[in-house]
């Protein structure tokens, strides 16, 4: 691998913006540029269905980067321009509008972009998404008391979204296609307790159902479900998805595989090319290398940090245990490791209606665990569980089970 002179970050998200931070961390000191499709410095995503919807204020953009930052650090922000095309043989990307930029090493961070319903009569006059934050303050303003707002897909931004609209005094219809909500990356278990609180506050969830189409009705909307019903509402909202932006990877003939696909150290098939965040999908050393694609914020800071060393020729495989979680209501939940490669659950009980489950892998592998409770009452025996899952612990069940068995004693052991 040459010395890297110029380094050319596409996509100004988590993942982009953290690793053009980190590359100076590490000691970088050639030219950093930063390129992003959307006009704004990079932001936060995660208040996007929360705070951004539910705060009296008018919502702000949570910048991850200050001017002064960008300054101090020297890394050249290009807002508004998106990559078009990579010449990989020149080492240069196609600037949208005209224009190209040399690289001598590339990050691909390029995100996910919504998932867009496929139904008669779903385009956008009648159905909004969620990703950026004009969308976020677009659908704030349609959150009002009384109104009726109907939710399709009831992954994280549909129940997100139902907590921050009930909050808002919004009626609420919630439409699952899958018999339960939360069905690709949350046990039962946990999304259960998620579906009672929703029920609780008012929520109407319809699972299990499919939807035909989508009417005016009048100046309202109209969703006729499988089952004949019409769901009449004020506007329609779908959270059905992400879809890994690879168009540009594609184009330049990268290997796509669940996303572009990179190795453990999260270079693509060109080794001047790489790839983090939503985008990326890596073989991961915790699972016997199985390729992943993690949709989730501290992924997508971690896979920046970590090409950033790769792109130095530094960096070990990227082996973070994967960690998500989510706000609704007074409830959090949180994830950590990968629930679906466990044999067997252990329960433990953390008092005030909070939960933590251990999946454990046929040989009493600790692989992953799930908790839901009230704020701040799971956070501290997740990180200890995600602890003894990256040292590969084979942990007592029964000390698992127990309440009173400290956590950090098992991973002293
Ligand atoms: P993104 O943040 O999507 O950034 C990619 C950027 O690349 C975009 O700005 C895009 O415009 C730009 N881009 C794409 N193609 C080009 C191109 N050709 N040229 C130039 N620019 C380009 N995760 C959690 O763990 N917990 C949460 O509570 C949580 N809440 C969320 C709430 C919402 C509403 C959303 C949308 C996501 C949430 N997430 C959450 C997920 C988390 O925000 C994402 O995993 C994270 O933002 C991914 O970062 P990224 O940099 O890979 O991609
Ligand atoms: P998601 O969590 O993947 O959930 C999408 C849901 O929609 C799933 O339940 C899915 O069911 C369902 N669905 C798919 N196609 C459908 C269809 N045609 N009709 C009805 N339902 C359908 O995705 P999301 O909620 O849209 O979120 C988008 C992105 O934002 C993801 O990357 C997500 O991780 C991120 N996000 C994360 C958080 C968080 O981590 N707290 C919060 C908000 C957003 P199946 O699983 O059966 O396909």
């Amino acid at each position: 691998m040459t010395k890297a002179e110029t380094i050319l970050v596409i996509g100004a998200g988590e993942a982009g913006a953290r690793a053009a931070m980190a590359l100076r961390e590490n000691g970088f000191e050639g030219n950093v540029t930063l390129l992003g499709e959307e006009a704004h410095r990079p932001y936060e995503r995660p208040p996007l269905s929360k705070a951004a919807l539910t705060d009296e204020a008018e919502p702000q953009a949570a910048f991850i980067l200050t001017p002064d930052r960008l300054d101090e650090h020297g890394i050249r922000h290009l807002g508004g321009r998106a990559a078009i095309a990579i010449d990989r043989a020149a080492h240069a990307v196609e600037l949208a509008g005209g224009g190209w930029l040399r690289y001598d090493r590339l990050l691909l961070a390029t995100g996910a972009r919504a998932r867009k319903l496929a139904l008669p009569g779903a385009g956008p006059e009648n159905v909004l998404y969620l990703r950026t934050f004009e969308e976020a303050r677009a659908l704030r303003s349609r959150l009002t008391p009384g109104v009726h707002i109907a939710i399709i897909g009831g992954g994280f931004i549909g129940l997100e979204l139902a907590a921050a609209a009930r909050a808002r005094g919004t009626e609420v219809t919630l439409i699952e296609l899958s018999p339960r909500l939360l069905a690709r990356a949350v046990p039962a278990a946990i999304a259960d307790v998620i579906a009672a609180r929703h029920a609780a506050a008012g929520v109407r969830l319809l699972t299990g159902l499919g939807i035909e189409r989508i009417e005016a009705e009048g100046a309202r909307h109209a969703i006729r479900l499988s089952t004949g019903e019409r769901i009449v509402c004020d506007g329609i909202i779908a959270g059905i998805g992400a879809v890994a932006e690879t168009r540009l990877a594609e184009r330049a003939g990268l290997a796509i595989d669940n996303g572009i696909a990179a190795d453990k150290r999260l270079a693509t098939s060109d080794p001047d090319i790489f790839a983090a965040g939503d985008c990326c999908s890596f073989p991961h050393p915790l699972y016997d290398g199985r390729r992943l694609r993690l949709e989730a914020w501290r992924n997508a800071q971690d896979q920046g940090n970590a090409a950033a060393k790769s792109m130095l020729g530094g960096g070990d495989a990227y082996d973070a245990v994967p960690w998500f979680w989510s706000d609704q209501y007074d409830l959090t939940l949180q994830i950590a490791g990968l629930p679906d490669e466990g044999h067997e659950t252990v329960t433990r009980d953390l008092g005030d209606g909070a939960r933590l489950d251990f999946h454990l892998a046929s040989d009493g592998r600790l692989i992953a665990a799930s908790a839901v409770g009230p704020n701040g009452k799971i956070g501290r025996d997740v990180r200890l569980a995600e602890m003894l899952i990256a040292k590969r612990a084979t942990p007592d069940k029964a000390a698992l089970a127990d309440g009173s068995v400290k956590l950090k004693g098992l991973l002293a052991g």
